[in-house]
């Protein structure tokens, strides 16, 4: 009898530990999930209706929450113009000889190009040599920004086929950002300086709104400082169908982490006011290139967010187990000690990214504003080296613990407690080390 009774007062002194998380219960959580990640929702891609009628739902449960809007926002959309680029055939010579189109790929949000040498413009002309590293180099001229014809020796002929077919798809950029940016020019040549070339090449351009959805507590004692909890509501679509089923439901990656950002929106609420202003906010276009955390990035200050919890992927037990969870970018700052240290005596243990091969870090939302200093980490769960079910028709509701996933939200409501009262402030993220 005795064993039994401790036993009932272990489970209920477990449960009490969590008991607190008022709004974090598993039907709540289960009902968002599986409507996130219907097949009526149609994989959420950004674009398409049903990315809007994903933001939309969010929308509805963040007005049924009570959160407010942001200032200047009349909703919970915030809604943003982004330019599609189709690349034209481009007209390319190199010493006065013709390309053939298929040696060339243009990375541009210009809706037309025209280069040559001695002409107004200055272009930078950069060679990827056959004993350099393609990767590395077209990573550096990519995030330099500046117009560049790039000639690529032949022997890198099958990752630059790889690059044009992906690129040749056009690529998007924000509107707000077009002038900033340059164009990269790239061409399969065994020449590495040029006598002389000429590129010429008109492009379509296509304008769009997509949004983001946000909603905010204020916060009672430091309004100005910012706690964000955020997750990407947008996912791939329709892929080649397999066994009959074609729609990644993207169930996993990231309807999951919606559901947290909804969730502890709901908990958050109905505790005391917090200190500090917490902003709850579902990011478009993360799929694409992280356009929608981009223009969030651009509408705050980032030095009054103290504290970004971006949720990816938490609805499958990690590698340590039930209970467990860990966060990218564990040296960059000590918000995971702070987190850990919030959740001692419970039974939930965060961890260090065990992946960091995969550069988990920089694969998120969260990047965006770590490079401007935010301590913005993510918070997974997902064995992604073996998780044969990312982005496939696969990352199913079915695939999914959901009483788990509801344990990973209580703890990390739990892991923030100190940041959201004002107790802890996570060290900055030296935003130079970063690539
Ligand atoms: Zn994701």
């Amino acid at each position: 009898m005795k064993k039994v009774y401790s036993l009932i007062f272990l489970l209920l002194f477990t449960g009490a530990a969590f008991a607190q998380k008022q709004g974090i219960e598993q039907a709540y959580v289960d009902r968002l999930i599986k409507t996130l990640s219907a097949d009526d929702m149609q994989g959420r891609k950004t674009f398409e209706p049903s990315s809007e009628k994903a933001a939309d739902f969010i929308a509805k449960e963040f007005k049924a929450i009570g959160l407010k809007t942001l200032p200047g926002l009349s909703g919970y959309k915030q809604t943003f113009t982004v330019n599609r680029i189709k690349p034209g055939t481009p007209e390319v010579k190199i010493n006065d000889q013709a390309v053939d189109p298929g040696k060339v790929f243009i990375i541009t949000d210009q809706p037309g190009l025209q280069w040559q040498k001695s002409g107004g413009a200055a272009i930078d002309v950069v060679s990827i040599g056959a004993q350099d590293s393609y990767s590395q180099k077209m990573g550096e001229l990519m995030k330099a920004h500046k117009n560049t014809l790039v000639l690529i020796n032949p022997a890198h002929q099958d990752i630059f086929t790889k690059y044009r077919n992906y690129f040749g798809k056009g690529n998007t950029s924000l509107a707000s950002t077009a002038a900033e940016q340059g164009s990269l020019v790239v061409v399969l040549h065994e020449t590495a300086e040029p006598a002389s070339y000429q590129v010429k090449v008109t492009n379509q351009v296509q304008t769009s709104q997509i949004s983001n959805v946000v909603g905010i507590i204020p916060g009672k004692k430091q309004k100005d400082e910012k706690v964000v909890f955020s997750a990407h509501y947008d996912h791939i679509g329709i892929l080649k169908p397999v066994d009959g089923d074609s729609i990644a439901n993207g169930a996993d990656d990231d309807a999951s982490g919606t559901t947290a950002v909804i969730t502890l929106a709901k908990h958050f609420k109905k505790q005391k006011a917090p200190a500090r202003s917490l902003i709850f906010v579902a990011f478009t276009a993360e799929e694409i290139g992280g356009y929608g955390s981009q223009y969030f990035s651009k509408q705050l200050d980032p030095e009054k967010v103290v504290a970004m919890f971006n949720i990816e992927m938490i609805g499958k037990p990690s590698k340590f187990g039930k209970n467990t969870a860990w966060i990218t970018g564990y040296e960059k700052s000590d918000f995971g000690k702070i987190l850990q240290k919030n959740l001692d005596g419970t039974q939930f243990t965060f961890h260090a990214d065990p992946y960091p091969d995969q550069d988990l870090f920089y694969r998120s939302d969260n990047a965006t504003l770590a490079r401007l200093g935010v301590p913005a980490h993510s918070i997974s769960t997902d064995e992604i080296d073996i998780d044969k079910r990312y982005h496939s028709v696969d990352d199913e509701y079915d695939s999914l613990d959901i009483a788990n996933m509801t344990q990973v939200i209580r703890a990390i409501a739990q892991s923030a407690s100190s940041i959201v009262a004002g107790k802890d402030t996570p060290s900055r993220v030296n935003a130079a080390a970063l690539r």
